[in-house]
């Protein structure tokens, strides 16, 4: 553990770009939906911004600016015919080219911009510019597969940002830590041969893709163990996250001995998410901050990389975000969360059922051999 980057002595550096703000997402349009109430609009981040802005934190980061990638860097995570069409589109009046991730004219560029965005931060992290980072990108990139658009993502920010890590730098073993809400199906995917890399999904089960994030999902060939999946029953609150941070997450991590870690940090299994049914209060995403910074300076000299996902709560990803900000600086007081009370909400303490949901999660772990520290 090195006490130098302790509290506020870490170097935090912090990307976001104005365009991300103009990036259009269309999915829910026709039939008897009334346009106008699309759930991906720019505003839960815009509005995250602007408290970083008005509260003082953004001023104590180290500011980033997305890198502007090559069709190589894509090509690393993506086919090169969906690249094509994902252009082709873009250039026209856009399209879409999964599920539930319609886009508009232009956003191939921003998508494009989207994932730099992510490829600095975690540059910056591993060439040791910043202690840690934190990417505020849009569009999203978890569930984005490698010929296939899904829910909101296009392209796969952080396995993009990882594989050209890896190609410049020389960047070693990566472990994912993906807390949105919905299964990272796309990171999992890109990286299912990959020993290298270790991705680790805590969502809600069967929630979107549906039919992905069991546990029995482990890897393939020599890369069995390297995938983590932890699906926990709707109306999981803090106890049961710290729960499988204990249970899973920190022994996978400490038997992986990742040289980064990386989080896909959707902030929608807070508690008043319209697309999730999770009740994280803001407060929960600092502490599994916290949690892992411990855990980075534990393993990997301190090297932690947040690039954001999901979160659909105008009034909530704010203070969602300021809580994950404040922990990665090492403050507390610049922000008052208005919802604190959820903090002492009944779904707070670790149920039974969901605490069988993380030992069976656990044993999954334990049988892959992706989890060794006190194995049964
Ligand atoms: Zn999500």
């Amino acid at each position: 553990m090195d006490s130098e980057k302790s509290g506020a002595a870490r170097r935090v550096g912090f990307v976001s770009h104005e365009q991300y703000y103009w990036h259009q997402s269309i999915v829910a349009v026709g039939g008897d939906i009334e346009p106008g109430a699309e759930l991906e609009t720019p505003t839960p981040r815009r509005r995250l911004l602007n408290l970083l802005t008005k509260s003082g934190l953004l001023s104590l980061t180290h500011p980033l600016q997305p890198l502007m990638l090559e069709r190589e860097d894509l090509l690393r995570a993506h086919g090169a015919d969906y690249i094509d069409a994902f252009e082709r589109l873009s250039a026209a009046a856009g399209g879409e080219l999964g599920d539930f991730a319609g886009f508009g004219p232009g956003s191939f560029d921003i998508a494009v911009l989207s994932a730099g965005g992510a490829a600095e931060a975690v540059r910056a992290v591993t060439a040791g510019e910043v202690d840690t980072a934190y990417a505020l990108v849009r569009p999203p990139g978890h569930h984005a597969e490698r010929d296939r658009a899904r829910g909101y993502c296009l392209l796969a920010n952080l396995p993009i940002a990882i594989l050209k890590a890896r190609a410049d730098q020389g960047l070693g073993r990566v472990a994912v830590v993906d807390w949105d809400v919905h299964h990272g199906n796309g990171t999992q995917s890109i990286f299912y041969d990959d020993p290298d890399v270790l991705a680790v999904s805590l969502h809600q089960e069967r929630l979107y893709p549906h039919d992905s994030g069991m546990i029995t999902e482990t890897g393939t060939g020599d890369a069995v163990g390297t995938t983590v999946n932890l699906p926990l029953p709707a109306g999981s609150g803090l106890g049961a996250y710290e729960y499988a941070f204990a249970k899973v997450v920190e022994p996978a991590l400490r038997a992986f001995r990742p040289d980064l870690i990386a989080v896909a940090c959707g902030f929608d299994a807070g508690g008043l998410d319209p697309n999730g049914r999770m009740a994280l209060p803001a407060k929960a995403f600092g502490t599994l901050t916290g949690r892992l910074l411990q855990l980075a300076d534990e393993l990997c000299d301190g090297r932690l990389v947040l690039a954001q996902e999901g979160g659909y709560s105008a009034l909530h990803v704010p203070f969602c975000g300021a809580q994950t900000l404040s922990a990665l600086l090492g403050v507390s007081d610049l922000v008052t969360d208005p919802f604190a009370e959820m903090e002492n909400s009944p779904e707070q303490p670790l149920a039974v059922h969901q605490k069988a949901a993380v030992d069976a999660a656990r044993q999954a772990a334990c049988d892959s051999g992706a989890v060794t520290e006190g194995r049964s």
